[in-house]
């Protein structure tokens, strides 16, 4: 493709997706982080128990390990096996409750105890990648953040926004499309669409609001 018409084929997708984004935030006006937090700790908490796990179970282990472990000093001195007891239910629970001691022990080391509001300083915690990273960025600092988790990725690739399955090349893929302002209220109406309406393996597009915008191939009829 050349470069003229590169860039008319970037213009055209700019303003799909801002078609996209106003119909959206009609039916979603107040697009809701559903990890239950009280604090930017809290959240990189339920954060990191979400990887392969529902928001919904995250909520139910949450309280009482909040309740046990208040901050991240206290869950810093924690012993693994009461942690892993704890959290045994959001899957992985090895794995996770290893990651979020050592991450409290980091904070607690390197930080004062406090998650620290830059992507450079996120990514070095244990457990922290760019996605996690993303949703401290874009909702507990309220600073522009594109999260790209499993709906996000097949849901910008039905769209046609990207053709990557690679996360950090749909979140490029997405900041070149919006401006940064927009960043964190639409990647996270696309995230609540492809969890409840565009799903993996029955999307409903007989209810979709943005099917005339949708050139996936797949999509049912309305
Ligand atoms: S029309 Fe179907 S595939 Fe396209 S965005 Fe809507 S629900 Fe997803």
């Amino acid at each position: 493709m050349t470069p003229t018409a590169s860039s008319a084929a970037d213009r055209r997708k700019r303003q799909r997706l801002g078609k996209i984004a106003s119909l959206l935030q009609k039916v979603m006006p107040s697009p809701a982080m559903e990890l239950n937090h009280r604090s930017p700790w809290e959240l990189l908490v339920a954060t990191i128990l979400s990887a392969q796990c529902t928001d919904e179970r995250v909520n139910r282990v949450t309280p009482a390990l909040f309740n046990r472990y208040p901050t991240a000093a206290d869950l810093a001195k924690a012993r693994i096996s009461d942690v892993e007891q704890l959290i045994r239910s959001t899957g992985f629970f090895k794995h996770k409750a290893k990651n979020i001691i050592a991450c409290s022990q980091t904070l607690t080391e390197r930080f004062h105890g406090e998650v620290p509001p830059s992507m450079d300083e996120l990514v070095t915690l244990p457990g922290v990648g760019r996605k996690t990273a993303n949703v401290l960025l874009g909702h507990a600092f309220e600073k522009p953040a594109i999260v790209v988790d499993t709906h996000v990725k097949r849901v910008a690739n039905r769209l046609g926004l990207t053709t990557s399955d690679n996360p950090d090349t749909i979140e490029t893929d997405l900041q070149q499309l919006l401006p940064p302002s927009q960043w964190t209220s639409v990647s996270q109406r696309l995230l609540l669409h492809g969890r409840y309406l565009c799903t993996a393996r029955a999307p409903q597009c007989n209810r979709c609001p943005i099917h005339i915008h949708c050139p996936w191939k797949e999509k049912g009829a309305r």
